[in-house]
C-alpha cells in the first residue's frame, strides 16, 4: 500500500484544484520559500486525520480553508483527497477490497469535518485507524515537521516509547483498549445504578 495521488481544493494557499501523482521512489518538492511546500505535507497530515489546530499551523482547524487573497475572495470549505495504491492488497482488514482506496476529507465554514473512504462516510476515528494499523498516519514520525528533530532528542522516555509504537503500528491497538476501558468503565457505573434501583425496590 503506497500513497499514490494528493488532490487539494480550498487547502490554505492552494486555492486551485491541484492534483499531484505521487510516483514509486522518492519525490521531492522544491520551490521558494512561501510557496506552499510545507502546506502539502500538512495537508497529507490532515486527511489522515489529524485534529491539533496547532499541527496545522492554525488556531482553530477552519484556519486550513483558503482564506482569501489581494484578488481571490475566501473560499468556504476546503478538501484533500489521497489516494492509495492497495493493488499488492496490504490495507488493513475491513479496508481491503479494492485496488485503489480514496480518502477525502473536506471541512465546511461553521459545519466541522466529514469523511468519505471510496465514497462512503465514515468516522475520523476510523480513518485513523486505518493509517495507525498500516504503521502510519497524522502522527506519523516518517513525517518529520521543522524541529521535530530537536524535540525527540529532548524527549522524555514515555514519549520516545510512543515513536517506536507507533512505527510499529501498535498505536490502534492502545486506542482501541482506551476506548474498551472507558465503555467498561461506562458498563460498570450502570451495574452500580441497577444495584441502587433493586435495593430501592427490595
Ligand atoms: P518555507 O520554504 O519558507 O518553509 P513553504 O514553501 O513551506 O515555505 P508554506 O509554509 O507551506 O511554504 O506556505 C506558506 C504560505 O501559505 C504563506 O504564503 C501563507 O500565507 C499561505 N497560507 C497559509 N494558510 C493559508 C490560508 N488559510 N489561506 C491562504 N493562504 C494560506
Amino acid at each position: 500500500m503506497r500513497f499514490s495521488r494528493l488532490r487539494l481544493n480550498g487547502f490554505k494557499s492552494f486555492v486551485d484544484p491541484t492534483d499531484m501523482v505521487i510516483h514509486e521512489g522518492l519525490t521531492g518538492v522544491v520551490g521558494p520559500n512561501g510557496c506552499g511546500k510545507s502546506n502539502l505535507l500538512e495537508a497529507l497530515r490532515w486527511v489522515m486525520g489529524e485534529n491539533r489546530p496547532s499541527a496545522m499551523r492554525g488556531g482553530g482547524m477552519e484556519d486550513v480553508i483558503f482564506n482569501g487573497a489581494a484578488t481571490r475572495g475566501a473560499r468556504h470549505f476546503a478538501e484533500v483527497a489521497l489516494h492509495l495504491d492497495n493493488a499488492d492488497r496490504l490495507a488493513p482488514s475491513g479496508f481491503n477490497d479494492a485496488d485503489t482506496i480514496e480518502i477525502i476529507r473536506r471541512i465546511t465554514r461553521d459545519a466541522g469535518s466529514a469523511y468519505k473512504l471510496n465514497g462512503k462516510e465514515l468516522r475520523a476515528r476510523d480513518v485513523q485507524m486505518l493509517f495507525a494499523d498500516a504503521s502510519t498516519g497524522a502522527h506519523s514520525p516518517a513525517l518529520v515537521r521543522q524541529g521535530q528533530i530537536s524535540e525527540l532528542i529532548n524527549a522524555k522516555p514515555k514519549a520516545r516509547r510512543k515513536v517506536l509504537e507507533d512505527a510499529a503500528g501498535i498505536g490502534g491497538l492502545y486506542q482501541r483498549r482506551h476506548e474498551a476501558e472507558l465503555k467498561l468503565q461506562g458498563a460498570e457505573q450502570n451495574l452500580l445504578r441497577v444495584d441502587d434501583v433493586l435495593e430501592q425496590l427490595a
